[in-house]
């Protein structure tokens, strides 16, 4: 699949922020592991976003709320209108950049505060997802036993779990339900 500069990194960043979030434990429960998250990616924040603070986390837990129900929205008009609320709310504003030598259109605002940073470009990626290759993309896993989300890049959009891990286990309880059945 053929990404755009906001829908490779930033669609990863946002499923992972997302994806801290476990039935049992929330990965992203303390400063240190907040720090730990954002050092992943500082590639892309790094010169354009002031660190991440203690004060941060609050904000950060409440976009991953956000970016999760915005991957649950099931139809378009739904995810638009939550991406737009989003988009607005951390600032994205369109600019044009010419700091890698070709121009090209960052949305994250100047001189952000990190979390203005990574809701306008984790927003931004979603929107992406959204307008190039549609809302049908976006999936939750559908193990009973987690609570991942993904972004389907299936050719033929059959993705049900979030990962190799849960599809096994999945397929292996079917299974041993079979046989039991047939015992
Ligand atoms: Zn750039
Ligand atoms: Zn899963």
């Amino acid at each position: 699949m053929n990404f755009s500069h906001y829908t490779t990194k930033p669609v990863e960043m946002a499923v992972s922020l997302v994806n801290t979030e476990g039935i049992k434990e929330d990965s992203l429960s303390t400063v240190e592991q907040m720090t730990e998250f954002l050092d992943e990616y500082r590639d892309l924040w790094e010169g354009a976003a002031k660190p991440a603070k203690t004060s941060d986390l609050k904000a950060i837990h409440q976009l991953r709320s956000s970016l999760r129900e915005l991957i649950g929205s099931d139809e378009e008009d739904l995810a638009a209108k939550r991406v737009n609320i989003m988009l607005a709310e951390y600032g994205a504003t369109p600019r044009v950049s010419t700091h890698s030598g070709e121009p090209h259109l960052h949305f994250e605002p100047l001189d952000s505060s990190m979390v203005s940073w990574l809701g306008a470009v984790t927003s931004m990626g979603l929107a992406s997802v959204i307008v190039e290759h549609g809302v049908e993309r976006f999936g939750m896993c559908c193990s009973d036993s987690c609570r991942d989300v993904y972004i389907d890049t299936s050719r033929n959009k059959s993705r049900r779990h979030c990962s190799n891990t849960c599809s096994t286990r999945e397929a292996v309880a079917a299974y041993r339900a079979r046989k039991s059945e047939e015992a």
